[in-house]
């Protein structure tokens, strides 16, 4: 089954709204192996929006579109559909009923405009919508299915995730099943050389390297008829994938680095402190984005200037005079003085240089050091990061816990694929 997606809305034309509901819907489609052959964008304008769901059903099979469901006279999907399908427009009592209770709920008087959202195409059967007014439509045209969507991200998300995609894996009537496992600190053309090709008996596996700031992610899908051998060769992948990159893998599906660090620190009843320079905070935040952290968090410093380094973390003077802020003793000092003054067992600090400017010929842009202290030891390791400020910084704290991480579970402090 090949799918067009149609997002809709001049704000998307314009760049001003970055078309996410798009990604979304293309990696919640990937996920359950329902390819997306088409995606158009298309601005708020009646004749456009019905001339790119013309064009879409000629090719597609079926044709997801979202946004323009709203109330207000900018929002045309639902009427363009209704008048390129030739379906009139008719208002569902029940749908209006949710709208007035779901105000009742909130409290809130809506204007009487909502209720258009209450006008549905005859024939269409409706998704409702948990989060806002809008519900879903599914329309079967000649046997295609058309499906609106509202814009707004967490709506559309949510409909998509409760009704869309089951509705769509049921229809395409396949068995999927998928993996993730994440890895940190090798580039993607190392893993790929691990893997290799994709390995036999892996019949029907589809293997997706996604990079970010955070590492490589890797994806696996597999699809087929019956449910028995798509559940082996997913066992089998997995197995097999396992055992090719274990060493740099550090959590599977959407588990975030900061959790598995935080999972490690309650496990072992161990507490943390950070002392950061060129990251300015981001550690303690990334730390801080798990809820509950303050059972292993303790504190973090932020020590921009020499003066912080010493005031606040008893970094000998000497020591930044003849080795520089960004270097390995000062990290390892860093590190060191914050578990100390926190009165914790495990302290890790970043110092490094984000650019764009202040980098020399010996310590370039993307100089960073990652000092670690834990159980009375220290140790710092060096990182050449490329690209941005924002790049080297996000990069710089994923580094920093995975160092944390690999700290506390004896593993190497360098990532290694051969273990
Ligand atoms: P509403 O009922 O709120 O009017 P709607 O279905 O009419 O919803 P829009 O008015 O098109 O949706 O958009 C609502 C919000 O969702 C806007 O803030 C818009 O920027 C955002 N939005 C719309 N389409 C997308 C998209 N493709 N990607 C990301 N955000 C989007």
């Amino acid at each position: 089954m090949q799918i067009e997606i149609i997002t809709v809305g001049n704000e998307i034309l314009s760049g001003r709204t970055v078309d996410t509901n798009f990604a979304f819907l293309a990696r919640a489609l990937e996920a359950a192996s329902v390819q997306v052959g088409w995606h158009t964008a298309v601005g708020d304008q009646s004749e456009r929006i019905a001339e790119a769901l013309h064009a879409a059903l000629g090719r597609a099979d079926a044709v997801v579109m979202t946004g323009g469901l709203g109330p207000t006279p900018d929002d045309l999907t639902r009427k363009a559909v209704a008048t390129a399908l030739g379906r009139p427009l008719r208002l569902d009592e029940q749908v209006v009923e949710s709208i007035r209770a779901r105000a009742r709920t909130l409290r809130r008087t809506l204007p009487a405009s909502v209720e258009t959202q209450a006008l549905i195409p005859i024939g269409a059967q409706l998704w409702p919508n948990r989060l806002g007014t809008a519900p879903g439509i599914l329309i079967l045209e000649d046997q295609k299915p058309v499906m609106l969507l509202p814009g707004v991200p967490q709506e559309m998300e949510a409909l998509a995730e409760e009704h869309l995609v089951p509705y769509l894996r049921k229809r395409s009537r396949r068995v999927v099943e998928t993996f993730t496992l994440r890895t940190s600190g090798v580039f993607e053309s190392a893993l790929q050389e691990k893997i290799g090709a994709l390995p036999q008996g892996w019949s029907g596996a589809s293997l997706a390297y996604l990079p970010s700031f955070f590492g490589v992610d890797l994806r696996v899908t597999v699809a087929g008829d019956d449910a028995e051998p798509v559940e082996r060769v997913t066992g089998r992948a997995y197995r097999e994938l396992r055992e090719r990159v274990g060493p740099v893998v550090y959590a599977e599906g959407t588990h975030t680095m900061d959790e598995v660090v935080g999972e490690i620190l309650l496990e072992r009843g161990l507490r943390l402190a950070t002392a950061e320079s060129c990251t300015g905070g981001l550690l303690a935040k990334r730390i801080t984005d798990t809820p509950g952290a303050s059972r292993y968090f303790e504190r973090g410093y932020v020590t921009y200037s020499n003066a912080s380094k010493v005031e606040l973390l008893d970094v000998p003077a000497a020591d930044i005079e003849k080795h520089g802020a960004v270097s390995a003793p000062v990290a390892e000092q860093m590190a060191a003085g914050a578990a100390r003054r926190a009165g914790v067992e495990v302290g890790v600090s970043i110092t490094g240089i984000a650019g764009p400017g202040g980098g020399t010929e010996a310590k370039p842009v993307g100089t960073v050091f990652v000092g670690l202290s834990a159980s009375g030891s220290t140790a710092a390791r060096k990182f050449h990061f490329a690209g941005t400020r924002y790049a080297i910084r996000e990069r710089s704290v994923q580094y920093a816990l995975d160092m944390v991480r690999r700290q506390l579970q004896a593993l190497p402090l360098e990532p290694r694929l051969d273990g």
